[in-house]
């Protein structure tokens, strides 16, 4: 490994974040429709329906990057991550449609939360676990923002990480993993079924469940609580801001998952910090 300053890695690592988010933008759009088709399929199967179901779309990064619009191919020119949406000013360069500025949102944020990763880790296997799990977060967060779905494709293999990862005493002790994936998974499974038999309605979705879980093996039991609590409180605000501004209906369920994700990837980065802020607030650090 040639010897940079730790700050050309932080750069090297937000470049590289930018590829990836575009990537992510594809599995965010992709996986959903896949699984949907898939789905479709299997349904197709267990009814014996006589039709023939729809083919499946071809996988996920098979599929050549086009207008979603005029289905115009893109040039490798139109393909660069943030800086060709910015040049085309968010608008198709074929049919001038607008482009969904979740294009370039998730590959700054990629590359952001990349460059935050490394600058705090180094070059190290943490930071690159670190990696793993940050871009697993922005992608389950896009797919639950969009679909209001966490798939078992991505929320499963990152709980079998953390529980692997324990093993080499990274973040958690296997003990302290195992703890927390179990208690992170029956907290908001009992919150469900409370909310449910109280008021007859469903508040969130076993993705919700699973997610919390795969954090809780990131980071043992301790880090369920305030990663619970900083998400409904951040979930909250944002719900009222939106029904109050009159954006969203009280009747629109919002996904809960990438609150989750969000208060989950603050606590993995800062939570001895803020930990220690809070002792220290209430004078006990
Ligand atoms: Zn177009």
């Amino acid at each position: 490994m040639p010897d940079l300053p730790l700050i050309m890695w932080v750069l090297i690592a937000g470049i590289f974040g930018l590829l990836i988010g575009s990537f992510l933008n594809v599995v965010i759009l992709r996986l959903p429709v896949r699984l949907d088709a898939l789905w479709r399929q299997e349904a197709h199967d267990v009814l014996g329906l006589e039709t023939s179901p729809d083919p499946l779309p071809p996988g996920i990064v098979r599929e050549s990057s086009h207008c979603p619009h005029c289905k115009h191919l893109l040039a490798a020119y139109d393909n660069i991550p943030l800086f060709s949406w910015l040049f085309l000013r968010g608008h198709c360069r074929y049919c001038h449609a607008p482009i969904s500025a979740q294009y370039p949102l998730v590959e700054l944020l990629t590359a952001i939360l990349s460059a935050i990763v490394v600058w705090k880790f180094g070059l190290t296997w943490t930071a690159l676990a670190g990696l793993f799990l940050t871009w697993s977060l922005i992608a389950l967060s896009g797919i639950d923002f969009r679909t209001q779905l966490l798939p078992d494709q991505i929320t499963l293999p990152l709980l079998w990480a953390g529980l692997l990862l324990s093993l080499c005493h990274l973040f958690t002790e296997p003990k302290t993993a195992i703890l927390g994936a179990v208690i992170g998974y029956i907290s908001l499974w009992s919150v469900y079924w409370l909310f449910k038999f109280l008021t007859g309605k469903e508040g969130m979705g076993f993705g919700d469940f699973k997610l919390l879980s795969a954090l809780g093996a990131w980071m043992g039991p301790l880090s369920i609580l305030p990663i619970v609590l900083l998400s409904s409180l951040v979930g909250a605000m944002t719900g009222v801001t939106l029904i109050v501004m009159r954006r969203h209906s009280r009747e629109i369920p919002i996904p809960f998952g990438p609150f989750l994700a969000m208060a989950g990837w603050i606590w993995f980065m800062g939570g001895d910090w803020l930990q220690h802020c809070y002792l220290t607030l209430f004078g006990m650090g």
